[in-house]
């Protein structure tokens, strides 16, 4: 479409200066000043004669004021900006990626990673007449766990029933708890990025086998079914 707009603004200029009957009337006031005058140089009479007589268009000054040529700057523009946001994204998901998380994405503007390696073997609910408020992944002892998303670090250490367990505050308020980790590697009031590794699978605690017990907060206290705020955000199990 640019091609086509540049060569239609250059055809209408260059029909006004070369093409059709206006062309023989801009010459025809030469002739007229050749024959009176004698010029010495007729080149020079031609060039004043266009000049003085005709109010030319600018062939540029058509071009750059063609709507159609103005959208396409537009376009390019708006494909650089958009070629920007994706490097910027790339870079949030390299980073999230850089302490060795199997996946991340982006959700909003906020990177989420799945927070260890490992298989679903409990869900969220009822289970054996009691609640189960988060679900378990099993994974061997020492397998990493990684910070959901960007977070403080509100509790790090023993907790009855979660063994160890590491409890993160995320930046919208909700939080995400660890349990039954082997060891932990973040302290209390700590920032953490998403991604981060924070502690390491561990089978303390009321914990049958090595697995990560996972629980979702909502900032109300609420506990949320974590497979289902996970998928949410890309991450399944
Ligand atoms: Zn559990």
């Amino acid at each position: 479409m640019a091609a086509g707009a540049v060569v239609a603004g250059g055809q209408t200029a260059a029909t006004t200066f070369f093409g059709g009957d206006d062309a023989v009337a801009a010459l025809q006031p030469v002739a007229a000043v050749t024959k009176e005058a004698a010029p010495a140089d007729p080149e020079a009479a031609f060039e004043g004669a266009i000049g003085g007589n005709q109010l030319l268009p600018d062939p540029l000054a058509v071009d750059a004021l063609d709507p159609e040529s103005m959208v396409d700057v537009q376009n390019l523009a708006k494909a650089v900006d958009i070629g920007r946001e994706l490097a910027r994204q790339a870079a949030i998901i390299e980073a999230a990626l850089a302490d060795g998380a199997p996946e991340a994405y982006l959700y909003g503007d906020t990177a989420y990673v799945k927070p260890t390696v490992g298989h679903l073997t409990s869900l969220f609910g009822s289970r054996w007449g009691r609640q189960h408020e988060g679900i378990d992944i099993a994974g061997p002892i020492g397998t990493p766990i990684y910070a959901l998303t960007d977070a403080v670090v509100e509790e790090s250490g023993p907790a009855t029933g979660y063994g160890l367990w590491v409890v993160l505050r995320h930046t919208d308020g909700t939080q995400s708890v660890y349990g039954h980790v082997n060891r932990s590697f973040v302290r209390e009031g700590q920032k953490v990025k998403a991604g981060e590794e924070i502690a390491e699978i561990g089978n303390r605690g009321y914990s049958t086998g090595p697995h990560l017990h996972l629980e979702i907060w909502s900032k109300d206290g609420s506990k949320i079914n974590p497979l289902t705020w996970l998928r949410k955000r890309g991450i399944r199990y």
